[in-house]
């Protein structure tokens, strides 16, 4: 059976009732001469115009030469941004904008499972579609360079080959419902802080070992007709105008036919920017400036550049065939797309599954989990985060979903009427609430934890829950779950566009606090980690039962409540490793952050390459799960297929429930002759297995899975000589082995 027929089994099977549909997107040859064709029906005045948005997320209708509507744009990648003005920020008011919010790709990617990025694609098609939008404003898929980036949340992995395995089906799925999708942002935005004028700098290996290869699939691979460039600067160029990114890599190198957008407000010069490969102008409405001027002076800068010379007409064809060329191949001008679909139960019930695997059981030391739900009469939540919304949050992924279920309510509908579930404030900040700054909610949440207003006079009111209310609750109850993490805002604390996180705390007191909670020796106490990207945890070795679950979108609730509880097994890995401290990472140990110039100094050592290179132990490692069961491997064998092996290992689940176990496949040089990494993920597939069984999981490898990126050629380069390929569940249990051999070198162009 060839590879694609694997791949579509696999959707199938996760999808049930979700098809691709047929025929979308259409040819490469009909979406060229339909492109020629438009475009010779416009005037130059007209193209320049179609090369600026026309509003804060539309281009223009020119019905003459069959754009016969706006072409219509949305974020993010998981859910749906409500409707913005059309010259400015500020949402309309008023309009049905709703969709169903899934789970963040940051959660995505942890449940290593590509039939689950198809559903997630096919979701997001179909609510695009049913909202009249052409174009999905994501999947972002910028690696995970340091703990501290703001969007951490928003993104896959620290790992390229994770991040390019998941974005593909992602996009086709999304691309099979006429929506073009947008992979963003081009290239090494890997902070938030400074980053509409941070330089970075960044060596040539390094870009295409680690900071490329998901873009390149995307385009290559899954054939994204969308890409977004990035706010910083390249090399001291900013990436909206950067020869080298776009004429050089994305046109002439990877063939790039589509759209090259900037992102909003990205954009910089008028000249550079048409000469150097990008092709679309976007902002708020009333910021576009540098190629056409809707909303402004009148004035057209880009036709006065063709005027004077500095632009060639031709140029200007260029830029607005690509943009039609990507119009034509999601069926636009045919009227081919389908109606979507929006706030069905068939997506909240996506939202749920994709929930269920994304959640990752770090410890489990005393088999406290699963909780079971007959023996529960009474739980202490510690945390007021357990009752916060957060799924409408996100800055360009703020979703307007119909609900949200907050862990507190998803546990209370999961365990009905007869259990009592209360929640209770965590540490002193959180027990001490000065009444102007927090919520209604919060406080009613207060009160009801045994909270009594104070008043400091002056104004100052404050409601103040006494520390041993806490205690004594939670020595009272039959579990007790702590709840802690980062929440999702618009502050330095928070995981937000636009800025990072100063240091990698949890909120202040937590960490005291759950401390203290640990010396109880409660016997039943599970802690909750929530966030996208990792923070300290001080007390982790004496916490005996920790589990990390991401934000988890409008459904969040109920995927935790039934993980806890058992109804779901554990199965997501992580997707990046967990430091134990900042000052562990490459990024911190080789000073190499800052809000101007960035120089990318550990080169590839990213993430788990670089904990290995210098023998640092992790909190918890890249690819790290447990589950409520336990597997076993077997011996690891490679038969030659294809030009390269197929590796086989046997994987028996050894416990006593079903369970998912992601098989992960790491390929290490025996020998140096070249600087490499000591091994780099290349291959995965997650398994079902019932107890006691044992299943055969093959994964297909090639040697270009062995290949180092050559800066003397610039081209892949894999040398003669062996390879190890080890094969386990997580980077640092890698139990099964099996060496094989390349004969000769061999150059590969991509
Ligand atoms: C973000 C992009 C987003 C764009 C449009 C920018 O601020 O960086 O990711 O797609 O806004 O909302």
């Amino acid at each position: 059976m060839n590879k694609m027929k694997i791949a579509m089994l696999t959707v199938v099977s996760v999808m049930g009732v979700y098809g691709m549909r047929a025929g979308l997107p259409l040819s490469d040859e009909y979406a060229r001469a339909k492109a020629e064709e438009v475009k010779g029906k416009l005037s130059l005045e007209q193209k320049v115009s179609l090369l600026g948005g026309c509003a804060t997320m539309y281009l223009k209708a020119i019905p003459e030469a069959g754009i016969y509507r706006e072409w219509a744009m949305s974020d993010c990648s998981h859910t749906m941004k409500p409707e913005h003005g059309r010259a400015d920020w500020p949402y309309v008011q008023g309009v049905d904008d709703r969709s169903t919010a899934l789970a963040p790709l940051s959660a995505l990617g942890c449940t290593w499972n590509r039939g689950l990025a198809t559903l997630h694609g096919h979701v997001m098609g179909e609510q695009m579609r049913a909202l009249n939008k052409d174009q999905m404003l994501g999947p972002g898929v910028n690696i995970n360079r340091t703990p501290l980036c703001g969007r951490n949340w928003e993104y896959m992995s620290e790992d390229p080959y994770l991040v390019a395995q998941m974005v593909v089906p992602l996009i086709q799925a999304v691309q099979s419902h006429g929506i073009a999708a947008t992979v963003k942002h081009f290239a090494v935005n890997n902070q938030e802080l400074a980053r509409n004028s941070v330089d970075t700098l960044v060596d040539e290996r390094t870009l295409h070992e680690i900071y490329f290869p998901a873009f390149r699939a995307a385009i290559r691979e899954a054939g994204s007709l969308c890409l977004m460039t990035a706010y910083n600067k390249f090399n001291g160029v900013h990436c909206s105008e950067n020869a080298y990114l776009q004429r050089g890599i994305l046109r002439d190198r990877w063939g790039f036919m589509g759209q090259i957008v900037t992102d909003w407000g990205g954009q910089h010069s008028t000249v550079p920017a048409a000469l150097n490969g990008g092709n679309l102008e976007m902002d708020r409405g009333k910021g576009i400036r540098y190629f056409t001027d809707y909303y402004g002076t009148g004035k057209f800068p880009l036709l006065e550049a063709v005027k004077n010379g500095d632009v060639p007409e031709a140029t200007v064809d260029e830029m607005v065939l690509h943009l039609l060329y990507a119009m034509a191949k999601t069926g636009f001008f045919e009227k081919a797309q389908d109606k979507g679909e929006r706030l069905t139960e068939r997506h909240q019930q996506a939202a749920r599954t994709i929930g269920e695997e994304a959640i990752v059981l770090l410890k489990n030391e005393k088999g406290v989990l699963p909780l079971d739900k007959a023996s529960v009469r009474t739980v202490a939540v510690v945390g007021l985060a357990a009752d916060l919304k957060q799924a409408h949050l996100g800055c360009s992924c703020e979703s307007h979903p119909l609900y949200e279920i907050t862990p507190l309510a998803g546990l209370r509908e999961y365990l009905g009427d007869g259990v009592k579930v209360d929640i209770y404030p965590l540490g002193a900040s959180e027990r001490n609430a000065d009444v102007a700054k927090v919520s209604k909610e919060q406080l009613e949440l207060m009160r009801i934890a045994g909270g009594s207003f104070t008043d400091f006079g002056e104004g100052q009111k404050r409601l103040v829950v006494p520390a041993d209310a806490v205690e004594k609750a939670c020595r009272a109850a039959d579990v007790v779950i702590v709840f802690t993490g980062t929440t999702m805002g618009y502050g330095r604390a928070h995981e937000t566009e636009g800025g990072d996180r100063p240091d990698m705390s949890l909120p202040p007191g937590h960490d005291e606090e759950i401390a203290k909670i640990l010396s109880w020796n409660l016997p039943k106490l599970v802690v909750v980690n929530r966030s996208g990207a990792f923070s300290e945890l001080p007390w982790a070795d004496q916490c005996a039962t920790l589990v990390h679950m991401p934000y988890l979108g409008q459904e969040a609730g109920r995927p935790r409540a039934r993980t806890l509880f058992g109804d779901v097994n554990p199965s997501g890995k992580l997707t990046a490793t967990w430091p134990r401290r900042l000052a562990d990472t490459a990024v911190s140990q080789m000073g190499t952050y800052n809000g101007r110039k960035v120089i990318y100094n550990e080169r590839f050592y990213v993430g788990y390459r670089w904990f290995d290179e210098k023998g640092i132990a992790p909190l918890f490692p890249f690819g790290y799960g447990l589950s409520y069961t336990t597997f076993a491997y077997g011996k690891a064998e490679a038969a030659a297929a294809d030009g390269g092996w197929t590796v086989t290992v046997p994987v028996t689940n050894t416990g006593k429930v079903a369970g998912k176990e992601v098989v992960q496949l790491y390929v290490e040089p025996v020998e140096h002759k070249v600087e490499r990494v000591k091994k780099e993920l290349k291959g995965f597939v997650k398994l079902a297995l019932e107890p006691g069984q044992t299943r055969t999981a093959s994964l297909a490898v090639t040697p270009r899975a062995f290949a180092y990126y050559d800066v003397l050629t610039h081209r892949w380069r894999t040398l003669a000589g062996a390879y190890r390929l080890r094969v386990g569940g997580s980077s640092a249990d890698l139990p099964a082995e099996v060496t094989v051999s390349v004969d000769r070198d061999i150059q590969f162009d991509e």
